[in-house]
């Protein structure tokens, strides 16, 4: 019996799709080997990645003659440098909006390279329980945002304008929704929430990006130019996590892609904050204008009582519902793999422990 699983990450991922692993998992297409057992350099492989990178691109309506699609290894995480080493340029400032530990992490690394990052805003007045407006320079390297924030639950409905590239971490929030990605010249995310599984990261990187990063002198692997003249296959790839990668492009396009499968995000979104809105037993983190369509945190009136709903929704067969630990409380990830049955299944649940211990 499949638990339900409302984790953050890494998270719950398709059924059809690890049976499809599962049953190939000895026998690749019925060729008589595994993904895992054969080269990156195979042209069996290659039609894999290309494929991967084809569908990707077609699912957000990207021009192919405008970007490129590379997988770096190192999670989300290690293109906080990257995108620094990359693409920070002398005398122009690598400005940042401040919406908590993924942004401040990546703002650290820009640091530490003594690029002298800036905040031009941030919500840490008010724990970070909104996305703050702001305006970036019109001369700075870029514009860093992080899309969705996966531990307070807020998310942009709308990208902020920018003269400066604008930098997208899109861990949280990836292939869940087509949205107008404004002057984006780069857009990143880790899969192991809405399109994969954990160590690989998807980028999208703009063609004038690409020159940017050619012109620097860094290591080849923190290179986007190198992972991009090498079909991200200048070391060996993570091959099974692109093959999960793979199967994931797949299962999204035929779910009828990025609209579709907004569609039903919203509606499990909208379940779960007018259950939790009209109980005043629970308190919502995110103000309703920027409340994540991914993640939704919320407390009971206390954290003995938070520590009781966690684990007795794990006797009802729920995982994954123990908040992060800064923010404390409860979070339900209704990723794109979610289903719309087990949300009602922790809505009514949701409804019970209110009833039960109001
Ligand atoms: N950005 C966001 C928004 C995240 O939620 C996470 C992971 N939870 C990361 C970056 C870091 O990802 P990784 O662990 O793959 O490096």
């Amino acid at each position: 019996m499949r638990k339900l699983n409302f984790g953050a990450g890494p998270s719950v991922l398709p059924e059809s799709i690890l049976r499809q692993a599962q049953d190939e998992l000895l026998s690749y297409e019925n060729k008589g080997f595994s993904i895992m057992e054969i080269s990156h350099r195979s042209a069996i492989f290659e039609e894999l990645l290309n494929n991967a990178k084809k569908d990707a691109l077609e699912l957000y309506g990207f021009d192919s003659n405008d970007w490129e699609v590379i997988f770096t290894q190192g999670g989300a995480s290690l293109n906080f440098c990257m995108v620094a080493m990359n693409f920070s340029q002398d005398n122009k400032p690598c400005e940042y909006i401040n919406t908590d530990v993924w942004t401040k992490k990546a703002y650290k690394e820009a640091q530490i390279l003594g690029l002298n990052p800036v905040y031009v805003a941030s919500s840490e007045e008010d724990n970070f329980s909104y996305i703050p407006k702001a305006e970036f320079s019109d001369n700075a390297s870029y514009a860093y945002i992080c899309s969705n924030n996966t531990i307070q639950g807020t998310q942009y409905h709308e990208y902020p304008d920018s003269k400066a590239p604008l930098i997208i971490d899109a861990s949280s929030d990836f292939f869940s929704r087509k949205m107008d990605f404004k002057n984006a010249g780069f857009i990143f995310g880790g899969l192991q929430k809405n399109a994969g599984i954990s160590g690989l990261a998807c980028c999208f990187i703009r063609k004038d990006m690409i020159e940017l990063s050619r012109s620097k002198n860094i290591p080849s692997m923190l290179k986007y130019s190198v992972y991009v003249d090498n079909n991200s296959m200048f070391n060996t790839p993570p091959t099974f996590a692109l093959y999960i990668f793979a199967k994931q492009m797949q299962w999204l396009k035929d779910m009828g892609g990025l609209d579709n499968i907004n569609k039903k995000n919203i509606q499990k979104a909208e379940l779960l904050y007018s259950t939790i809105e009209n109980i005043s037993f629970y308190t919502l983190h995110a103000k309703k204008e920027d409340r994540s369509l991914m993640n939704v945190s919320f407390k009971t009136p206390t954290s003995e009582l938070d520590k009781l709903f966690v684990s007795e929704s794990e006797k009802a067969g729920m995982i994954g519902l123990k908040g992060h630990k800064l923010l404390g409380g409860i979070r339900a990830s209704i990723y794109n793999a979610q289903n719309f049955k087990n949300v009602e299944t922790l809505a009514e649940f949701i409804k019970d422990f209110a009833n039960k211990h109001a």
